[in-house]
């Protein structure tokens, strides 16, 4: 989805630069958190309800050996809360664990998987994809202003600095990212005891609250049941 190339015609929005504006104004964190969070749910929630039993999305688990420790417990969180049980889950567990014992069956005891988790990787893309966005509308009329009031985790401060082509925006985005600090510096001695560890987690960590803040009934409808298969196939 937010893989391809940003080229900024005229003054209109293309559809990730809206996605990234409804994230901007939806909550309190980094947006791209937020985007990322929601990629890895709306493809959780695609796996549990339509592709656990796909073959190519089964094999690439299996390569991966399954996901890392973060996605395994939002595979189970999903489940949970769409009401699916356990099943979806231990139903992949168990090829997991079959792969796993095939691979030392043949001698491949060292058990390294052959590719990423396969949700991590497309979170790395689609986290990607909207920073690529986000810099080429960081001074476009409409994110300009709610990025003013929101900032950049670390790591995607981070990420943004790196793309390359962008070298003409490090200073812009360094001196958002300065008022940002100041900002959540002054806010600490406002927050409840219960919101610092997360605020902190959030910024400096990049860790998104979950769920994430939005959560649509309409998603069911708007998910194409190509998603899971294009992310991890
Ligand atoms: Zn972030
Ligand atoms: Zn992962």
């Amino acid at each position: 989805m937010f893989g391809r190339e940003h080229e900024r015609a005229g003054e209109r929005l293309d559809l990730v630069a809206l996605m990234l504006l409804r994230a901007l104004e939806a909550g309190e964190g980094c947006p791209i958190c937020q985007l990322a969070a929601e990629t890895c749910e709306n493809t959780l929630w695609s796996l549990l309800w339509e592709n656990v039993n796909d073959p190519d999305v089964r094999a690439r688990i299996r390569e991966a050996l399954g996901f890392c420790p973060r996605h395994t417990l939002r595979l189970c969180q999903v489940a949970d809360a769409e009401g699916l049980g356990v099943t979806g889950p231990a139903i992949i567990f168990a090829d997991v664990l079959a792969a796993i014992g095939d691979a030392l069956h043949i001698g491949r005891c060292d058990l390294r998987a052959a590719g990423p988790c396969p949700i991590c990787a497309h979170e790395r893309t689609s986290e990607r994809g909207a920073l690529a966005t986000l810099l080429c509308y960081l001074d476009h009329p409409r994110l300009a202003t709610p990025m003013r009031r929101r900032g950049l985790c670390l790591p995607h401060y981070r990420a943004a600095r790196g793309l390359s082509g962008r070298h003409d925006l490090r200073g812009p985005l360094a001196a958002l990212h300065a008022r940002h600090l100041d900002r959540w510096a002054a806010s600490l001695a406002s927050l409840a005891a219960g919101e610092i560890a997360p605020a902190g987690a959030g910024w400096l960590r990049g860790e998104a609250p979950w769920p994430p803040a939005r959560r649509s009934e309409r998603r069911r409808k708007l998910i194409p049941v190509s998603h899971l298969r294009t992310a991890l196939v």
